[in-house]
């Protein structure tokens, strides 16, 4: 049974919304969050959580029960086939998660959404946001159930609602920014692979990019960037990447295929967190290039700096404007996030012998300088960041 007021409706569990919920619920504060799908989504998508996340859900109770299922990986090297030009090691970084967790995003959805449930809490599924209107109060969602329309007001409306959002639209939102030429393939598949396993490796190939990612349990994520690609690339489409663009000799052979895809990026962001009563997280506020896989690890932040400062204000009953601290905070992260990832995507697309030369040059150049190596790994685990995540 839904209720008809709250103090916070959530629209959407994917990890953002999960992770605000365990923090209301924690804090004893009165919330809804819903879903439109009737169980959440079983694919892998995003498979890396950074150093900097796993501190910020140490909150939520989670970040040992992540790590104890994930694979922790230390080194990423960027090759140009059997070259190595720049190699980064995560295990001197200043947190106590010195690597990279690699980790399916349906297993730390589970998690947390077993969290959520050890804390007392549910979701609501089958239940679609199909309209959201501001009032004096805050705001009225009209929601489509199994059981007919249903309408609830709140002091708050969270979009977690993902890159299409209902609520950013309903709120007028403008989500600038650009899609790229590029689209992705990506597949999770068991394969003979040779290099090091403790290693996340970027080839760089006159042919273009290609990731190859150890994930838990032996398996491998394999993400290229394609003008065309396939609607769900096969075994031999991605040994064929492999074979092209990865190393040389052919003795990594792909077996099997365990998921595959391919999705097209877009690069934008919201022009404010919040108008009103209505306030974005996630995918809704911000997408961009999974090169440095940063999208889901900052809307996890997103979602645990919103929720603190959602508790501040309904139940430690500081004012409202206090939410404004999350746009401050927030969306100059996303830019410094869009940032990156536009520049990892263009270093590893480069055409031309000439300019691709030079890209290997400055690389190596790089893998001699401690310095710009760590400010690297800084960027990459989130920590370089921390600062857009500290509430007074
Ligand atoms: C194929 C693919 C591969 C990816 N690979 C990577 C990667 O390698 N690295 C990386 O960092 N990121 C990757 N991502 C992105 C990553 O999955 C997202 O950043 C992450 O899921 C965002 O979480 P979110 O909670 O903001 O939104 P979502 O995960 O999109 O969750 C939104 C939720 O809202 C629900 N919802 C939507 N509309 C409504 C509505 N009107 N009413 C009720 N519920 C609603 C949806 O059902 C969904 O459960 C990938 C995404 C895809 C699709």
């Amino acid at each position: 049974m839904l209720p008809t007021r709250v103090d916070v409706l959530i629209v959407g569990a994917g990890p953002t919304g999960l992770a605000l919920a365990i923090v209301l619920q924690q804090a004893g504060v009165n919330y809804l969050v819903i879903d439109k799908l009737d169980c959440g989504q079983n694919l892998s998508r995003a498979v890396v959580i950074h150093a900097h996340t796993l501190e910020i859900m140490e909150a939520l109770g989670v970040s040992n029960e992540l790590v104890r299922q994930g694979l922790t990986i230390s080194k990423i090297a960027i090759r140009d086939r059997d070259q190595a030009l720049l190699r980064v090691r995560l295990d001197k970084l200043p947190s106590a998660y010195r690597y990279l967790l690699m980790i399916p995003q349906d297993v730390t959805e589970t998690i947390l959404g077993e969290r959520l449930t050890a804390l007392g809490g549910s979701v609501h599924r089958s239940v679609t946001a199909t309209a959201i209107e501001q009032n004096d109060g805050g705001a009225s969602a009209r929601l489509a159930t199994r059981d007919g329309e249903r309408m609830v007001t709140a002091r708050y409306v969270i979009g977690g609602d993902g890159m299409h959002s209902l609520v950013r639209q309903s709120s007028g939102m403008a989500f600038e920014g650009s899609t790229y030429e590029e689209s992705f393939v990506l597949a999770d598949v068991k394969m003979q692979w040779l290099l090091d396993p403790d290693e996340n490796s970027l080839f760089l190939s006159p042919a273009g990019p290609v990731l190859v990612v150890p994930l838990p349990g032996g398996s491998f994520r394999v993400v290229a960037m394609l003008a065309d690609p396939p609607e769900k690339p096969t075994k031999q489409d991605i040994q064929r990447l492999l074979d092209t663009r990865g190393p040389t000799g052919g003795n990594n052979v792909v077996q099997e295929i365990l998921w595959s895809s391919r999705f097209r990026i877009h690069h934008r962001v919201v022009d404010s967190y919040r108008s009103g009563a209505v306030l974005l997280m996630g995918d809704a506020a911000h997408v961009h290039s999974p090169a440095g896989g940063q999208g889901m690890n900052t809307g996890l932040v997103d979602a645990v700096v919103l929720g603190q400062l959602l508790v501040k204000v309904l139940r430690d009953n500081r004012p409202d404007a206090t939410l404004d601290t999350y746009n401050t905070l927030r969306r100059p992260a996303a830019l410094e996030v869009l940032a990156l990832a536009g520049r990892l995507t263009r270093m590893a697309v480069l055409q031309g012998p000439l300019l691709r030369r030079l890209r290997n040059s400055l690389l190596r150049l790089v893998d001699h300088l401690p310095p710009a190596k760590r400010h690297l790994a800084l960027d990459l685990s989130g920590l370089s960041r921390k600062t857009f995540s500290k509430i007074d």
